[in-house]
């Protein structure tokens, strides 16, 4: 199962034998591909952010997507609401940006004030702008293997897995996590009858005993837990290849904070097969399939 991609450059390749799963190689396959398609059509894909509230965090990951979007001739804007907005003002609005024809695409930046209903919020997505795909359209059309939005971070483990050509069919694959936007979507892909499916998955959570039990039968194990360096290096067996969804922010002495993942990452690299680094590894590929999903949207609306 070793990952070895044969007509990368040696950079990368040295990167790859070090079995580091990098998102660097795929996202500029997937952002050239994106890139050139939108140029020789002259295509102008639109998605609209909807803020809610002034939260710094999201404000920097809303800046830096309308950069890469603008790189690519997708333009993304935003649509900032005060933190008191009503749940039937949202509705008004969302119905607004159904309806015009200038928009391929809807997402919600989350987390929203608790005041809002999520999930009535989604339904009024239309499915079609659905580039988040969180509707139950789209989720409902996931499960049962039909075509639709599906959701990013999902989609980006099956690329990174089809990517560095990770055999799935047959393997035994634990998700640890069974959110609505991550476990519970890329179980059900991973059951898919194609490519990146055939797998026989075990989905872990809060509840699970004994985890590491399982998680040390694992061919494949992804983790999207939200707990830093949770997993274990002597939870993981050494065949395995590991995809760590997580993201967390962690004090650091000399920057004041830093990112790491739901896998305890350097013990882990010295012992598997494969690992996907945070940062640099699922998010990137995260943000690729959200601009992917916006052109998809584009195509299906006014092509
Ligand atoms: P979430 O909604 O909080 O779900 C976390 C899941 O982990 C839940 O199913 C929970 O189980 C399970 N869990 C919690 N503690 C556990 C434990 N001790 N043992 C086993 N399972 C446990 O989080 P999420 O939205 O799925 O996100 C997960 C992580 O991925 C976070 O770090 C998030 O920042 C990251 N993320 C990254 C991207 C990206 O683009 N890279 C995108 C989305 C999310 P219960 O269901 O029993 O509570």
């Amino acid at each position: 199962m070793k990952a070895v991609v044969p007509w990368i450059s040696e950079e990368l390749r040295g990167n790859i034998m070090s079995r580091k799963l990098l998102a660097k190689p795929l996202i500029k396959q997937i952002y050239a591909d994106l890139k050139a398609e939108i140029e020789e059509n002259d295509w102008h894909p639109h998605l609209v952010i909807l803020l809610i509230g002034e939260d710094p965090a999201a404000k920097y990951y809303v800046e830096n997507l309308q950069k890469k979007g603008k790189k690519k001739g997708i333009t993304v804007s935003t649509k900032l609401f005060d933190i008191t907005i009503t749940q039937t003002e949202l509705l008004w609005e969302i119905e607004t940006l159904n309806e015009s024809t200038d928009v391929d695409g809807i997402m919600l930046q989350k987390p929203l004030p608790k005041h809002l209903d999520e999930s009535e919020i989604v339904m009024k997505i239309n499915p079609d702008k659905d580039v988040d795909g969180f509707h139950p359209l789209n989720m409902g059309n996931l499960v049962l293997g039909r075509d639709g939005f599906i959701p990013c971070t999902p989609n980006a483990v099956l690329k990174i897995l089809d990517f560095y050509e990770i055999e799935t069919s047959g393997k035994h694959i634990v998700v640890i996590g069974r959110s609505d936007i991550v476990g519970k979507p890329l179980a059900n892909l991973l059951l898919r009858k194609n490519s990146t499916g055939n797998a026989t998955v075990t989905i872990c959570h809060s509840r699970t005993k004994n985890l590491a039990e399982h998680t040390l039968q694992a061919d494949i194990v992804v983790a999207a837990i939200g707990k830093a360096e949770f997993v274990k290096a002597e939870m993981l067996n050494e065949s395995a290849v590991v995809i760590d969804v997580g993201v967390n922010q962690i004090p650091d002495p000399e920057k004041g904070y830093r990112y790491v993942g739901d896998v305890e990452f350097q013990a882990s690299f010295e012992k598997v097969d494969s690992i996907t680094p945070v940062p640099g590894g699922v998010g990137s590929v995260t943000t690729a399939m959200l601009l992917s999903n916006v052109l998809k949207a584009y195509k299906k609306l006014r092509k």
